[in-house]
């Protein structure tokens, strides 16, 4: 698509009061309207912490790491930002700290700067900008919409903001900068406000920054009242205080935010004319999630403990949101529930409980914890013909319920949790043994885009309707090709493979109502108007 600004914008999304409050989905719901308005769009996303990445962070304490398709691990932000606006994004669309700070002293090393001093500033602010200013040439895009994690008056984010101060500087016309912020209902008050907000915009203005719009995110509608007090103290224009309340559904988001107009005023704060928009698709999506009756009862299998500040929907985020797309392509509400694995270690008898779901997943995971409750959980799926879907580890795990259970190899095991396993049906190639023993654990998985070929006939290659497919991945161990033959003859039919390295990456039963693992995270590429295949299927399954 043809540049149709004469100069790119860029949009700042930054944070108040509280993080947390769906800055992300307000974001990608900003980028959604204005892709609806015939802009080309993209998003990045800025993260104050030091790590290189978010590979090396658990999940559990910050959400879900989400995987480019060239095998960045970045925020569960971006998952959010290919959803809304239906692009693939690339490393070049997320920074950390880490990473910034990383290229500033790469550079210093190889004489890049010359023998000058190189300080935090101006040197890190500058390659904050040229970081931005690269997505935005890379992907030739009229807005860029740039969210800050955290929010503002902490210390972690400060090079961020000034970052945008000096890019305002030399262009302000093309800056626009939105303020997320939550405003509190107290209990004891029944009244919401908006005094944490004010706090938040003086906070930005130390930084030498205002916001020209505030996202008034509230458990309920932000009232005339609240809109001016908003206006008048903050310091915007009215009609720029825009009501945010919590929705049913984070789709409606993009669509709460169209009625009151949020991407013509953020247009006239960028220098640019009032356009209409098309949000037609997003208006069917959310009126149909609003007239399914059905619903569809799935089980999310796996180990839940200690989820810190982040609860199992941040650390699962992705699954969750291709759950509701496949199951709205369907014509079903998804209701999922989740159970934990070290339940069925202690109590077996309680595997009888899963007789009441339409379908179980298990998802992605690590470690040994509750991994043999989950192993049970697979072999009453197969047994009982209730439609699985087992994702990387779910997929593992498979495999090895199906050699000990069906082949009758009770030794059968990961190496991942028994490294001198009888059968190691999964197991750890020679390269990432040599990352294992040298501690190389950042961003040394098997990463980011793969092919895979399908085998006529199966299940998947149906449900694909193409012959080769491409996935992303995250995994450190494979199925090891010692047990190939036998898993495929007795059943468990090996039906992908990676056409380079002859890995597996797709097994699926030959007999059960719909049973497939995937070495790969299918839930990564599902869109809301395009339910990934897989997912589609298996919701299909479930709700017979
Ligand atoms: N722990 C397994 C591995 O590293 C599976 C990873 C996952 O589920 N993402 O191979």
């Amino acid at each position: 698509m043809a540049r149709s600004t004469q100069r790119p914008k860029f949009i700042f999304v930054v944070g108040g009061v509280l993080s947390g409050v769906g800055k992300g989905v307000s974001s990608a719901s900003i980028g959604a309207i204005l892709k609806a308005k015939g802009f080309h769009v993209t998003a990045m996303k800025a993260d104050p912490y030091i790590n290189v990445d978010a590979g090396t962070m658990n999940p559990t304490e910050h959400g879900e790491v989400f995987v480019t398709d060239d095998g960045d691990e970045t925020d569960q932000d971006m998952g959010n930002y290919e959803r809304f606006l239906d692009v693939d994004l690339t490393s070049i669309n997320y920074m950390t700290t880490g990473r910034v700070y990383q290229t500033v002293i790469d550079r210093e090393r190889s004489m890049g700067y010359k023998g000058k001093c190189v300080q935090v500033v101006p040197h890190i602010p500058e390659e904050i900008i040229r970081r931005i200013k690269r997505a935005q040439q890379h992907s030739k895009s009229d807005v860029v919409i740039i969210e800050i994690g955290g929010t503002v008056g902490e210390y972690e984010n400060i090079l961020f903001l000034e970052a945008v101060r000096e890019l305002k500087l030399h262009s302000p016309e093309d800056i626009a900068i939105v303020l997320v912020s939550y405003l509190p209902v107290p209990g004891h008050l029944g009244e919401m406000k908006t005094k944490p907000t004010q706090h938040a915009q003086r906070a930005l203005n130390q930084t030498g920054l205002h916001a020209d719009m505030i996202i008034a995110r509230a458990p309920i509608e932000l009232d005339e009242v609240r809109k001016e007090k908003l206006a008048m103290l903050c310091g915007i224009n009215k009609g720029y205080s825009i009501s945010a309340p919590d929705v049913e559904s984070i789709y409606e988001i993009p669509l709460k935010m169209e009625e009151q107009d949020v991407g013509n005023k953020l247009l006239k704060v960028l220098h640019l004319k009032p356009r209409k928009t098309n949000l037609e698709a997003w208006k069917k999506f959310v009126a149909g999630i609003k007239h399914t009756k059905k619903d569809v009862r799935i089980a999310v299998v796996g180990k839940y403990f200690g989820t810190g500040d982040f609860t199992l929907a941040d650390s699962y985020i992705s699954v969750i949101e291709a759950t509701k797309h496949a199951a709205q392509f369907n014509k079903v509400h998804a209701v999922l529930e989740w159970v934990d694995s070290e339940e069925f270690e202690t109590n077996p008898g309680h595997l009888q409980h899963l007789k009441k779901y339409d379908g179980i997943i298990v998802p992605g995971g690590f470690g040994t914890r509750g991994i043999e409750g989950i192993i049970n959980t697979i072999r009453f799926a197969r047994e009982n013909k209730i439609p699985y879907l087992g994702l990387c580890y779910g997929m593992q795990l498979a495999s090895i319920e199906f050699v000990r259970n069906v082949l009758g190899k009770t030794g059968a095991h990961t190496v991942e949790a028994d490294d001198s396993a009888e059968h190691p049906v999964i197991h750890v190639s020679p390269f990432q043994k040599a990352n294992i023993q040298a501690n190389r654990y950042g961003g040394t998985m098997r990463l980011g885009a793969y092919d895979c070929a399908l085998r006529k006939g199966s299940l998947a290659r149906k449900a694909y309707g193409q012959d080769i497919i491409s996935e992303r991945h995250r995994h450190r161990y494979e199925f090891n090709d010692a047990y190939r033959k036998e898993v495929d003859d007795a059943g468990l039919r090996i039906v992908g493979i990676n056409p380079e390295t002859g890995l597996v990456e797709i097994v699926e039963l030959a007999d059960h109502p719909f049973f497939v693992g995937t070495q790969f995270h299918p839930e990564f590429k599902s869109r809301p108007m395009r339910p990934h295949p897989l997912f589609r299927e298996f919701i299909r399954a479930a709700a017979k």
